[in-house]
């Protein structure tokens, strides 16, 4: 059992509160901002016991200090980042393991929007947190890695279990999928996709979480696959090619201009 708690952060960001019912330990995931989560802590009456940002933008650990003004607790760091990092305890490398209570995060290494980034993965909740690198049909922009970097980051999210719950650093879906829908204007679970988002939307709600399974079917950086895609890459770009990393780095390219 896990509970996931998503606090709205800044303009569109998520911290996400991870509690372990047993115990009532929990965790936070890209604390922006300090006040929304340490009020949902109070609600709540959990204990925290680790801030695990997924990368250092100051979109994800800019409330560290001021929540370490109130509560102590651990703060991960990916291997050489702890400078990046603020109020970082503890280093952590790929495959590493994170106690809260009764629940174990996995570290998954998956660099390319920043050299440092990781996931979060509960493998015994099915549960992975991706921040920038995964989101709902998009994923995060290559600021220090280039495209075959983030293609292989990508791939080992998408080699967890289709039905694993993918919680993303941004409420970006909706404009994600506008963008995937060009590529792809005949993808029935894109299609069906779009309208669940829009009605969450409508309603004001988060739109996570998806799962792996739906952004294999449905986003297009993970999609280099699909014959509608390249077909409509190729007519925007003869010279697109064949190569995978081509395709993705194309696909890329055309969501930075959006
Ligand atoms: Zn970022
Ligand atoms: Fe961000």
């Amino acid at each position: 059992m896990i509970e996931v708690v998503p606090i709205p952060q800044l303009r569109d960001n998520y911290a996400y509160l991870v509690v372990d019912p047993q115990t009532q330990k929990a965790a936070v995931i890209d604390c922006a901002e300090a006040a929304p989560v340490l009020a949902e802590i109070d609600r709540r009456r959990v204990e925290v016991v680790a801030l695990l940002p997924t990368h250092h933008h100051y979109d994800h650990v800019g409330g560290h200090e001021d929540f370490l003004q109130v509560l102590k607790v651990e703060v991960v760091a990916y291997h050489g980042q702890r400078n990046r990092i603020p109020g970082a305890t503890r280093e952590v490398q790929e495959g590493d393991e994170i106690r809260i209570g009764s629940l174990l995060a996995r570290v998954i290494f998956i660099p390319a929007h920043t050299t440092g980034h990781v996931a979060y993965y509960f493998p015994g909740a099915g549960v992975v947190f991706t921040g920038d690198t995964l989101f709902v049909a998009g994923c995060g922009r290559l600021f220090e890695g280039d495209a075959k970097t983030m293609m292989f980051s990508l791939q080992k999210l998408a080699s967890l279990p289709d039905d694993t719950k993918v919680y993303c650093g941004h409420e970006y879906s909706q404009r994600n999928l506008e963008f995937a829908l060009q590529l792809e204007p005949h993808n029935r679970a894109l299609r069906e996709k779009y309208d669940r988002v829009l009605a969450l939307r409508a309603r004001g709600l988060p739109t996570v979480p998806s799962t792996i399974g739906e952004e294999k079917a449905t986003n297009p950086f993970l999609r280099w696959h699909s014959a509608e895609l390249q077909a409509n890459l190729r007519r925007l770009d003869p010279n697109v090619g064949h190569d995978p990393v081509k395709i993705f780095a194309k696909v890329r390219a055309l969501k930075d201009a959006f």
